[in-house]
């Protein structure tokens, strides 16, 4: 490896791969060090939900405080999802992005009620939400069970392929003129003078300054640096069916239970919804009770579900803080080093974090404020 760069950015996922392209494309000299593969962890195996509205269970669970404490994520969400829009022209790639929209589907008044409270604290961050009745609902999304009583309907959500997105990701870094390091874990950090110097299993960096986007593993990165960072991994899994005829447009969530279903253009259905997998000694493995619970509360929701047949299911670490707030921002301690982490949609808030990231690394205003949204500004 040569032995010095301006960055050095840890972690290969959506968030990595972006602001490292943004940085050299600003001409600085990068290198991005990754423990596996590029796109092998959260970035490239999630369920491509873009995500904007309040996810419907934490709501339920967490109440409006918690809410009202994550309009400045919605914000952030809402100008990441305007980046993902530019993306596919920016990349000259095709990455599966369709915004069609997003709808809590309700069986109960209560779920209705629940929606309500919800919508009125995203209209407070200024977006558009719209509730649905029953025959509304009905006419939008006739695919749905008959007791569907009604729905919370944002238009801007949808979906893009994780399995395109992180491929043609890091052929852009390269283009731009990253130098990539995959199979390169970095096991210590040193502080010096004028920067720092990372202990990887390639030989040592000398780098000026760090970007630290290693997702579910950022915690271990922050204490390299003597910094503890409130972020963890939580094991999830995420299924996909056998292609089925043209069928679901949107992007389904259920009130009654943890769901995110979605129809690629292949057919296929992805379902998950955050339902977690098992640690069978070091290894991640699908659960079947979270597998069956998870067909179960698609075909509850879409009947036609019951009849596609599972073929693959698979498992990832997510990225995840307590009240699902980001650590985005300068270290603390540790002068030179951004921490780019979005918890839980990550893939969603990835183009932004990236460019938010690539804006302090390069000592600029941040695109999006930062008080009120990152733990690190608390
Ligand atoms: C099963 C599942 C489903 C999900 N579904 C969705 C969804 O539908 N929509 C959505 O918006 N979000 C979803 N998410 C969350 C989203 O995928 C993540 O939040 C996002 O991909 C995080 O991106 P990242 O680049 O920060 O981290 P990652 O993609 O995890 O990348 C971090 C990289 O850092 C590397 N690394 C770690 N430690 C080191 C080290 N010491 N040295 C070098 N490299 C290191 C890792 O190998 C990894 O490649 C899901 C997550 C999972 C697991």
């Amino acid at each position: 490896m040569r032995d010095e760069a301006d960055v050095a950015v840890v972690g290969g996922g959506i968030v990595g791969l972006m602001t490292a392209r943004l940085l050299a494309r600003e001409g600085l000299d990068v290198v991005l060090l990754e423990a596996g593969d590029l796109g092998a962890q959260a970035s490239g195996a999630n369920a491509g939900s873009i995500h904007l509205q309040l996810q419907y269970p934490e709501f339920a669970a967490y109440g409006e405080d918690w809410a009202r404490a994550y309009i400045p994520c919605l914000r952030f969400l809402e100008a990441s999802l305007s980046l993902w829009e530019g993306l596919a022209e920016d990349l000259d790639a095709d990455l599966g992005l369709k915004l069609s929209g997003g709808l809590v589907v309700a069986t109960t008044g209560a779920q209705m009620d629940r929606l309500a409270a919800k919508a009125r604290i995203e209209a407070e961050a200024g977006l558009e939400m719209h509730l649905l009745g029953r025959e509304d609902l009905r006419a939008m999304a006739p695919y749905l069970a008959p007791d569907a009583i009604g729905a919370a309907f944002c238009p801007r959500e949808g979906k893009a392929n994780p399995l395109r997105v992180t491929p043609v990701l890091a052929g852009a870094a390269a283009a731009a003129g990253v130098r990539v390091m995959t199979r390169t874990e970095v096991t210590g950090i040193d502080a010096e003078a004028t920067g720092f110097i990372l202990r990887t299993g390639a030989g040592p960096l000398r780098a000026g300054r760090i970007v630290n986007a290693a997702g579910a593993a950022a915690g271990r990165i922050g204490r390299m640096l003597g910094t503890r960072l409130a972020i963890e991994g939580f094991p999830l899994q995420v299924t996909v069916t056998e292609p089925v005829a043209p069928l679901i447009p949107h992007l389904v969530y259920s009130a009654a239970a943890k769901l995110s279903l979605k129809q690629l253009a292949n057919g296929g259905c992805v379902i998950g919804g955050g339902w977690p997998a098992k640690l069978r000694g070091d290894t991640l493995v699908t659960d079947p009770s979270s597998l069956t619970g998870n067909m179960a509360t698609a075909a509850r929701a879409v009947p036609a579900m019951a009849q596609a047949r599972a073929i693959r299911s698979w498992t990832a670490w997510v990225n995840g803080t307590a009240d699902w707030r980001p650590i985005l921002g300068p270290d603390p301690n540790a002068p030179g080093v951004i921490h780019a982490l979005f918890p839980w949609v990550g893939f969603s808030a990835g183009p932004m974090t990236a460019r938010v990231a690539a804006d302090l690394v390069l000592g600029r205003a941040p695109a999006m404020p930062l008080a009120g949204l990152s733990l690190l500004f608390d």
